[in-house]
């Protein structure tokens, strides 16, 4: 297991910086495509700053990029193509989008987050031929669980099926995938997290991400939430919890994120513990030292 920040650095020699970009507004979950409600916890404006939505997508690049090398933290980046579905509506523009994202000089690679529904296959054959010269691509799917209750709990509109295929695919093209999963949905016990990801190691992720769910404001999981019926988990179970996953976590598997994503306390109704996000990764961390 290493970090994805130990993985770049091993493979380029340098640190690389990912910069989060903003390009779609909608997700087939969202639009109709699929369903209109999206999913139960999602709220994209708690993630991303409104006056990013209304910049073209070179001018986020170019800002990002411009920040990170002033502070002298990076040269060399990766685009991450992060809010809603990245890889949903007109292929050929979004193929456009990425690839003026990847002409950049100081850009290295490409990151899309997306569903596991929305992989066409030009796009695995476009991504694939990107890698083979020489660019560092990453899907990050949102797998969340491999629960299919919970999965409809939650209005993911897709099943763990999609999740299996989408896999296969990606593998069959030999792309790296970072699956998404959250700690924490609705109904789903400690056990359920570790038998939802002992089904995912069985596809062989290249990367994965762990969350613990966040109640965020306008979404339906916090009018649960404010019902009484639904209940975070705590600090310790969670910590406990990723703790065991990663020692169930095969060796060459990149680990991008262990803690929560919304660092901003304006959107979050609960848990509270979830904004230290560093000191719940430093506790893991701790965790998996103490087990040696
Ligand atoms: S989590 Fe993703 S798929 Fe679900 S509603 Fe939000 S953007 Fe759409």
């Amino acid at each position: 297991m290493k970090t994805l920040s130990q993985h770049l650095k091993a493979r380029f020699g340098q640190r690389v910086q990912k910069i989060s970009l903003i390009a779609q507004s909608t997700c087939p979950n969202r639009d109709g495509t699929i369903t209109r409600g999206g999913c139960t916890f999602c709220n994209n404006y708690a993630f991303f700053p409104n006056e990013l939505l209304k910049q073209p997508i070179a001018k986020q690049l170019t800002d990002g990029i411009a920040r990170y090398k002033e502070r002298g933290k990076a040269n060399k980046f990766l685009a991450y193509f992060q809010a809603y579905t990245s890889t949903h509506g007109d292929l050929d523009a979004l193929l456009a989008m990425f690839q003026q994202a990847m002409a950049h000089p100081d850009v290295v690679g490409l990151c899309l987050g997306t569903r596991p529904d929305c992989l066409p296959e030009p796009l695995l054959q476009w991504l694939s031929d990107k890698q083979q010269r020489g660019y560092e691509i990453w899907l990050e799917l949102g797998v969340q669980t491999m629960h299919d209750q919970t999965l409809a709990r939650v209005n993911r509109g897709h099943t763990s099926a999609s999740t299996i295929e989408a896999m296969q695919r990606c593998r069959a093209y030999g792309l790296q995938t970072c699956v998404h999963m959250i700690a924490g949905l609705p109904g789903e016990t400690v056990a359920d997290v570790l038998s939802s990801w002992r089904r995912m190691r069985t596809l062989k992720p290249t990367g994965v991400k762990w969350h613990p769910l966040q109640v965020i404001k306008g979404t339906q999981l916090a009018k649960t939430y404010r019902q009484g019926n639904y209940q975070p988990w705590s600090e310790q179970t969670y910590i406990a919890t990723i703790a065991r996953v990663l020692q169930e976590t095969d060796e060459h598997t990149v680990v991008h994120r262990l803690s929560a994503s919304l660092n901003k306390n304006d959107w979050l109704l609960a848990p509270q513990w979830s904004l230290a996000s560093r000191q719940v990764r430093h506790q893991i961390v701790s965790q998996l030292e103490a087990r040696q």
